[in-house]
Parts: C-alpha cells; structure tokens; sequence
C-alpha cells in the first residue's frame, strides 16, 4: 500500500509532522522531489529536529527511509543531517540514496546566489540552495547523476565540458571567479566516497516492497502552489509538488498510490514573494506569527518570518483538487484559540466578479479576499482526543471549511507532537 502525504498550499503545512505520524505504521519512507531548500520540522521523543533531505521517517528504527530519483541530492547536507540525527542518540537509520538521482553541485549553490544578486528586487526569494540551476540543469540534460560518479572516465570528460559553459557564464554574466575542473573533479570523488554505502536501485527496491505487501509513505515538500505547472508561476519551486510526481520521482506506478493524504494548516502562511489572497498584516499578522506553528511561524531553513493570512478556501480547494485527496489532515488547529472571530477566505473577487476557482497569477494579482467571519472557541484544545470533545464553534470551523473544500477532514492535529491527533471517521 502506498500512501502520500502533500501539501494543499504553499508548505510549511506540517507534513512532517503527519508523515512522522504515519511513519509509524510504516515500512518505507520515500522522499521523491525537492531538496534541502525547505524543511520540516519534527517534535518527537528524541526533542525538536529541522529536516531538510531526510524524509521524517528517520527516527523509528522499523523504517527504511528513502532518497529517490527526483530528489535534488546535496551530498554533504545529507551526510551532516544525518550526523546531526545520531550526534543526538537517535540511532543510525536505514537510508537508501536512488542510483538515479541527481546530484546538487555546489556551482548550482553559487549560481542561485549569484542570480539573485543580479536579479535583484526582481529575485524569486529563493533559498539559495541551488534547487532552481539543479533543475535547469536535469532537464537541459547537463546534470550528474549519482551512477555517474562511479564511472571514472565519463566523469572526468563530463566535468571539463561542463565547466567551459559554466565558466562562460561565471566569466561574462556574473563576473565571478571561474571553475578549476580538477577541484570539481576531487570534490566529485569525495563525495562518491560519501554517497557510497548507502546508493541503491531505488525503483526495483520499491517494486519488490509493493509485491511484499509493505506500507510505503511517499513524503512531499511544499505544496500544490508552489507546483512549477499548478502553481503561483514563476514564484514556485522548480520540482512538482503534487502526488502524482511521488510515482516518478520514487519510480513506482501511479495506480499504486491509494491514499493520498493532503495537509492543510487551519490559518495560511507563505515564504517567499508572490500574490497571496488572504494575507494580513501588521499587530493582526505578527500576533498569529508570534503563536504559530510550534514556537512562532519561522522557515526552518532561514528562520525568515513568513508571510501570514487567514485560511483561504479558494486555494485549499484547488490546492487538494490538484494533489487528488482522499483524506485531509487539518493541522495547526490549537494556534487559532486565542481568537475571538475568525475571518475565512471562501471567495476572490477579480474585476468585480467573485469566484472559488484558485485562478492564473495574472488574474491572482488582482483577486481581493471574500471574507467570511466565523465565532472562535477561545479555549486551549490541546491534548483532546475525541471529536465530538472539541468545542462547538471548533467543530463549526472545521465542518464549515470541509464543506467549503469539499474533501473530507479524516485527520485533526492539535498540538506539535506525534499523539497530538484526532481521527475522525467519515465513512
Ligand atoms: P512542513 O514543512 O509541512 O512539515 O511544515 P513545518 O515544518 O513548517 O511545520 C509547521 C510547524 O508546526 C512545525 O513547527 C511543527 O512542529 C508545528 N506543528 C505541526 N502540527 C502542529 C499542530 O497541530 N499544532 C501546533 N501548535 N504546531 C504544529
């Protein structure tokens, strides 16, 4: 059985809380797109962990987790995070690095850097983690996979010709130091030895695990939004974020995955520039920050403060249409019990007309919130563990956006840790 877990907005929706959850009935745990450009943030029994490559399954020793193929693979921030798992007692896990996935360069790192210098105030709020010049370069076919590096000779020639155009480009467009091949060449070999012990035929792997009958969780980074087809072009991330992606970047046939489990957090945040509908700001914005999240709304990447608004139906609706949700896990719920009232976004108005459908970023520029103002409970509702023990006005709130998404709200997350969960049975 192959279950996914995705985000319906722009991340930071707390998958890797839901996906360390679920890890727990779990096998294999698969990351099958991004890279170390954004994180996730996990509270356990070992304390408070920032992932960035490994999937969120790292921390049961029944699991075996994954790296597959549409991964962008930073060696050394894999090595360090792993490092930074067992220098904390966590033990050793079970990693598995696809013989296919590409390799992050630290040239793909300088060039994001130095294209948002150039760009400027026009950048796209990148992370500068290399993750857009990987992609350019996978698809531009100029990439290195991580089978390559055991192939000597291809690699030697592959690095010189490389670098004359990376040089080019280094030379006359950002005016940056060039190059050395050899260096690039040792640095290569370095990581070969890295990477060894761990690189693997990931898709024939995944397939003799589906023959055996095992549970696999297939873990997505972002969200819908930031999809490069579905999302808020260009200010998106350059890997697909959807489920469907999960069946290419780890190799397994799309009819595989069962169950798609799409997170939503009960207010919006959002990293990074681009139109977002229901943003606040101000006292408002910084207060729902400030009590967000565990510990304020911060990227656990950059600890940049992120952008805040209320939750925003057009774009959750659209956002779980696209990922293709059998089950939705309605997270962050307990930040929102301070409030008295509760707006909700349940339309946009564009050139004086309003519409629920999540539209393109031309038209999105333009869309104004529809706002719908809920009552608050006004209550801590953590550590409940039924439904019907929440709050009146909570259950109205949640019932109220099930119905306004139209996918079924099977999961309600009410606190940071693993037990922090209310399942609900809509069968
Ligand atoms: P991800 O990238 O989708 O995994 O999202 P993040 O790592 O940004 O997770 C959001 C933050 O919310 C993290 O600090 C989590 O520990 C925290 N979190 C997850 N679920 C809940 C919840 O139900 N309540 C609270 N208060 N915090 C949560």
């Amino acid at each position: 059985m192959v279950k996914a877990v995705v985000g319906a907005n722009w991340g930071d929706e707390g998958k890797g809380k839901i996906t360390d959850m679920l890890a727990k009935e779990a096998d294999i745990i698969v990351r099958f797109q991004g890279g170390a450009n954004a994180g996730h943030t996990i509270v356990n029994d070992y304390g408070k962990f920032a992932l960035h490559t490994l999937p969120s399954g790292v921390f049961y020793k029944h699991t075996t987790s994954v790296i597959g193929n549409g991964v962008a693979l930073n060696i050394p921030v894999l090595i360090d995070e792993m490092k930074s798992i067992t220098d904390r007692d966590v033990p050793m896990p079970k990693i598995l690095v696809s013989d296919r996935a590409q390799i992050v360069m630290p040239y793909h790192i300088l060039f994001d850097q130095y294209e948002e210098e150039r760009l400027g105030g026009k950048s796209f709020g990148s992370t500068k983690s290399g993750i857009a010049p990987f992609y350019s370069d996978k698809y531009a076919k100029t990439g290195f996979q991580v089978s390559e590096l055991f192939d000597e000779e291809l690699l030697k020639e592959k690095v010189v010709r490389v670098c004359e155009s990376k040089n080019v480009l280094l030379e006359h467009l950002y005016h940056k130091p060039l190059i050395d091949p050899d260096e690039l060449l040792a640095t290569l070999q370095e990581y070969k030895k890295m990477i060894e012990p761990f690189v693997c035929d990931v898709s024939s792997f995944l397939g003799r695990a589906i023959k055996e009958k095992k549970t696999i969780l297939l873990e997505g980074q972002l969200g819908t939004l930031k999809d490069p087809d579905h999302g808020i072009y260009p200010m998106v991330t350059s890997s697909s974020t959807l489920a469907a992606y999960g069946a290419i970047g780890a190799g397994i046939p799309p009819y595989e995955i069962k169950q798609i489990v799409t997170v939503c957090k009960a207010y919006s945040s959002a990293v990074g520039a681009g139109a977002f509908v229901s943003e606040i700001f101000g006292e408002e914005a910084d207060e729902l920050r400030r009590r967000g999240g565990d510990g304020g709304e911060f990227g656990a990447t950059t600890g940049r403060p992120r952008r805040m608004g209320w939750f925003d139906c057009v774009a959750s609706k659209y956002g779980c249409r696209l990922q293709g949700t059998t089950d939705v896990a309605f997270t962050v719920l307990d930040v929102l019990g301070y409030l008295d009232e509760i707006p909700v976004c349940v339309g946009y108005e564009v050139d004086g007309e309003v519409t629920t459908e999540f539209p393109v970023t031309a038209k999105l520029k333009k869309a104004k919130p529809v706002l719908e103002i809920l009552p608050g409970w006004k209550t801590d509702i953590r550590g409940i563990k039924k439904y019907e023990d929440l709050p009146a006005n909570c259950r109205k709130y949640i019932e109220f956006i099930e119905e306004e998404i139209g996918y079924p709200i099977t999961m309600i997350s009410n606190g940071p840790g693993r037990n922090d969960i209310i399942y609900r049975d809509r069968d």
